[in-house]
């Protein structure tokens, strides 16, 4: 039977995405198939609504990398007789995308916030001209392959497994990528794409001894702090894996707390999507107050202690 194949190299994704693939498939007509590299996520996909999982513990596929991840799921999707391939749109998964497309003759979308099905046709919505509107996109090959954005979707429900495991000997070429050296993240890289709350600040804070206050208020509200491109590339007071925006980081965080930025579109394209969106800003013309489900015209550096010490109480 035809499928709807999902991969992301993040377990939590990949369920996202599979929360998603039932629903297409249910109404396509097709199976829902995931691919796993290891023997927890292959069952974790079952119990999430997989009707099969194909997994591979090959020693090529223990690390990330792209070009022998793409080989490994053009051989899955071939066996899976998959004609919509759902990827994670994160940085790795975007690249696997293009790489797996252009393997199986695809065609490919990256960065998708949505999909729907309409008259038969795979509808994709994605940002376009920086995040100043959107653009809606169809794929025309006969094979498809969809980078779906983190969160865009809920993850598929935990229940009892009812497919199978269906392991797999690939056939995979050597990697002409060589891994020469590996280093750990900055101290200051946390996943803002995935938090649930957001501490936005930008270049209206004074000092860099300032966020220290910024940072009792994304513990107080247990969030964690992001900020606008210019207050990392320019002034250099947080580390650029906590920039949100067209340059960096683009989420759907449950509140995001703007305060002291303008909300230009490069940046609001990162938190458009977010369920609140809250600002704190001095000019009552700023941007921002034009996406803000709440806004308060005032100084940051009064504001903020003041609502921190509010929530603790
Ligand atoms: C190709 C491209 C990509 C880009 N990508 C990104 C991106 O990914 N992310 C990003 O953020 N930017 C990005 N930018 C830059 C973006 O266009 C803006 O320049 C940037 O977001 C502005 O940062 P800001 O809001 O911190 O600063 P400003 O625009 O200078 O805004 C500061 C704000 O603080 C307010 N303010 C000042 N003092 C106070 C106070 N005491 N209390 C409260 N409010 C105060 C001001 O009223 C003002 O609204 C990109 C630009 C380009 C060209």
């Amino acid at each position: 039977m035809a499928s709807i194949l999902v991969f992301s190299e993040r377990a939590n994704l990949a369920s996202e995405l599979l929360g998603k693939a039932k629903e297409l498939g249910g109404q396509m007509g097709l199976e829902v198939a995931a691919a796993a590299f290891n023997p927890a996520d292959a069952e974790a996909y079952l119990k999430r609504g997989a009707s099969k999982a194909f997994y591979s513990d090959q020693a090529e596929l223990k690390d990330f990398e792209a070009s022998t991840y793409a080989q490994a799921l053009a051989q899955i999707a071939h066996k899976a007789g998959a004609s919509l391939i759902l990827v994670g749109s994160t940085r790795r998964g975007k690249e696997l995308a293009g790489r797996l497309a252009q393997k199986i003759q695809a065609g490919c979308l990256t960065d998708v916030k949505s999909v729907e099905l309409k008259e038969g046709k795979v509808i994709c919505v994605r940002n376009a001209f920086g995040g100043a509107t959107e653009a809606t996109q169809v794929i025309t090959t006969q094979v498809q392959v969809i980078a779906l954005m983190p969160r865009a979707y809920e993850p598929a429900p935990e229940g009892v497994k009812k497919g199978e495991i269906v392991t797999l000997r690939l056939d995979l070429k050597p990697s002409r990528v060589k891994v020469i050296k590996r280093s750990e993240k900055d101290a200051g890289a946390v996943d803002i794409q995935g938090a649930e709350i957001l501490v936005c600040v930008g270049k209206g804070l004074a000092r860099q001894e300032d966020l220290k206050m910024i940072e009792e208020l994304a513990q107080a509200l247990g969030g964690l702090v992001a900020c606008t491109k210019p207050l990392a590339t320019d002034l250099k007071w947080l580390p650029e894996s906590r920039i949100v925006g067209l340059s960096g980081k683009i989420g759907k965080p449950r509140l995001a707390l703007c305060l002291g930025l303008s909300g230009q579109v490069q940046f609001a394209v990162g938190i458009r999507e977010a369920k609140t969106i809250m600002a704190i800003n001095t000019d009552p013309n700023a941007y921002i107050f034009q996406i803000t489900d709440y806004g308060m015209i005032a100084d940051l550096h009064q504001a903020v202690p003041q609502i921190t010490a509010a929530i603790r109480g």
